[in-house]
């Protein structure tokens, strides 16, 4: 027998909450297949819109497609990122209240990408006045500066930001962009010094070496040849195919003028990003008595130009440490791999300065540490943080909606991790209060003191586990050095080794990276560890049990009325009844829709709406 494809069989639906098998995570993933095998990388459920990364450049963000989505309800048209700055911009002139778009998914997921889409759309289609193009500008402009200082090629992602970022746009009445604010924080530091095999330090330095004219090189005392330099020879790949260092470089340079920095503070941040090479080069070695030494005179002589310090001091400073004992200050020199690890030291601190100093100059930033266990852990709370944002504003204000209309509803369950998060960060018997208290203690605070401060403290919390048992017996799968906690996405073993350490510096982010090779294909697993962490079969059931469509009477009237004789061309009675005409002309069943206080709700708007996508979406 001949099959036909239907539309629908081939494109899938663009709303989740359409598919027949809505339990079933194999049709969910089956849907983003075939919607991803016809370019549509687009689907929603609800409101939430889910997105695969192409990898390769769609025709779908020209200022055709902005207009397209300009005013537009999401079930009318194919799903789009825009359709989301749409209708969240129109929330928020609408209901006048601050609105927040969270996005997130896994290194590589298209999260930059993502917030780049958001900002060009806001920057093309809301209205500007001449004076308010600047501003635009610059907030356009920050994004390739921030990239070039805190992103780098990592195994899973060309373009990996190396840093977490909050942004903020505000906007006036009129509703024109006024101003930004963008956070950054646990900016990767250790990345300055080393750099796994198959990634590449920031992007910056081989902008630099790459794009910089010949005068400037000469004055920073560079060579433009990313091999010379040890803190960029250690992944083994100065040179990415889908990078142009040398287009970069003009991009950033230009923008860090739209931004308004000065001719004499680039100078000084190139001085700096410099300085950071040569001391990668500084080389120490055996002096006639055996001492411990600076081999590589050149770079000192550059570097204490660079950064403007007496040539003498920098010497000492890099070979010697300063031992205050009994009130008295003693100078004792330093072994070779003492030496090595503060050249390093200084290295990460005086880039993390000027990271901080450059987003202090666009905005405000923190510091970072190095240790993989806690940095994990810092990363880690921060996706449980998020994951708590996520609940708070798809799955829990949309039971609650139902519930203030008087919608009847039979509560889907979900898991709330706020359990988690309070073992964090819940205060003085949060890990992190833990945490901070036994840093501060007088004595002796060890990381193994902390662990039994966190054991005295946190056991038998059922996301708390470490190798003692309530018996005394100990448990195999945790180390005498380690706790185990159980996030919302699986388990995690920490190592307390270097906790006291680095939380006394500041936290950064790396991740364990592995090879995920950018094609265009559709990779099941990671969608699939997606689809499972990020709650969208739980979202889903939220939704599918509910009512996919939700409209203001007032509104909804005004758009449909004139699809029924008896709503047109105005309706005089009370606005439910007139909703209630509409959709029962429209043929909708009384078990298809619910009308709430204020609010019509449809369960699924097929027949109201095209759900189809436009197939050249
Ligand atoms: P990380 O957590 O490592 O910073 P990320 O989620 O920010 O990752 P992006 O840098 O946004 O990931 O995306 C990685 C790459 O994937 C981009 O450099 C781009 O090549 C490609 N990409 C992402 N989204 C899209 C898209 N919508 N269209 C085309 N390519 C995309
Ligand atoms: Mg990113």
């Amino acid at each position: 027998m001949e099959s036909t494809l239907t539309a629908r069989d081939r494109v899938g639906v663009q709303d989740f909450v359409l598919l027949e098998n809505y339990t079933s995570e194999a049709a969910f993933i089956e849907n983003l297949r075939r919607r991803f095998g016809e370019n549509l990388i687009y689907t929603y459920i609800g409101s939430v819109l889910v997105s695969v990364n192409p990898n390769k450049d769609l025709e779908i963000y020209s200022k055709a497609h902005m207009e397209r989505y300009r005013g537009v309800s999401f079930y009318e048209i194919s799903p789009h990122i825009y359709a989301v700055s749409d209708n969240t911009y129109r929330a928020m002139r609408t209901e006048r209240r601050d609105q927040c778009i969270l996005i997130s998914g896994e290194s590589g997921a298209g999260k930059t990408e993502a917030s780049k889409k958001i900002l060009q759309y806001y920057a093309t289609t809301c209205p500007v006045t001449d004076h308010l193009s600047t501003l635009r500008d610059r907030l356009l402009q920050s994004n390739p500066v921030l990239e070039a200082f805190g992103n780098a090629k990592t195994l899973r992602n060309d373009n990996s930001s190396r840093f977490g970022k909050y942004m903020d746009v505000q906007f006036d009445f009129r509703g024109a962009p006024i101003g930004g604010h963008i956070l950054n924080y646990l900016l990767e530091k250790s990345r300055v010094v080393h750099q796994n095999h198959g990634e590449r330090n920031f992007h910056i330095f081989y902008q630099l070496l790459e794009g910089g004219e010949q005068d400037l090189l000469s004055k920073l005392g560079l060579e433009r040849n990313a091999q010379k330099y040890q803190y960029l020879v250690k992944g083994c790949c100065p040179r990415v195919s889908s990078i142009n260092d040398k287009n970069d470089w003009r991009t950033v340079r230009k923008a860090l003028t739209v931004i308004g920095f000065h001719e004499d503070e680039v100078e000084d941040l190139l001085n700096i990003i410099a300085s950071v090479l040569h001391l990668g080069n500084t080389q120490f070695g055996e002096g006639k008595n055996g001492e411990n030494q600076i081999t590589t005179e050149t770079q000192l002589k550059y570097l204490s130009k660079l950064l403007g310090v007496d040539g003498a001091a920098l010497r000492e400073a890099l070979t010697h440490k300063k031992i205050t004992a009994k009130g008295e200050e003693m100078i004792s020199p330093l072994s070779f791999e003492q030496a090595v690890a503060a050249r390093d030291a200084l290295a990460k601190a005086v880039y993390g300065r000027a990271f901080t100093w450059l987003v202090v100059k666009i905005n405000q930033s923190l510091l970072a540490s190095e240790t993989i266990s806690f940095f994990q852990f810092c990363i880690n709370y921060c996706n449980e943080k998020l994951h708590q944002l996520f609940i708070e504003l798809t799955l829990k204000s949309e039971q609650e909606e139902y519930e203030a209309e008087g919608i009847t509803w039979e509560p889907v369950k979900y898991f709330d991790n706020k359990i988690i998060c309070d073992l964090v960060e819940g205060k003085h018997k949060g890990l992190i209060s833990i945490l901070d208290e036994e840093c501060l203690r007088p004595g002796e605070p060890s990381d193994i003191s902390f662990l039994e401060k966190l054991e005295d403290t946190l056991g038998g919390h059922a996301h708390f586990v470490t190798h003692k048992l309530s018996n005394g017996k100990t448990r195999k799968a945790v180390s005498r050095e380690e706790f185990k906690l159980i996030h919302y996405a699986g388990e995690v073993n920490y190592s307390v080794n270097g906790f006291l350490d680095k939380n006394k510096d500041l936290l950064y982010r790396n991740l364990k990276e592995s090879d995920m090779s950018p094609l265009w294909r559709f990779d099941e697993a990671l969608v699939r560890h997606q689809v499972k962490y990020l709650g969208l079969m739980e979202n889903l059931r939220v939704r599918r049990a509910g009512f996919a469509y939700r409209r203001h009477y007032e509104t909804f009237l005004q758009r449909y009325k004139s699809l029924c004789p008896g709503t047109w061309p105005n309706w005089q009675g009370r606005l439910a009844d007139g909703v209630a005409t509409l959709v029962q002309h429209l043929g909708y069943k009384p078990e298809e829709y619910k009308l709430g206080k204020t609010k019509i709700f449809i369960r699924f708007p097929k027949t109201l709406f095209s759900t189809e996508d436009s197939l050249e979406a």
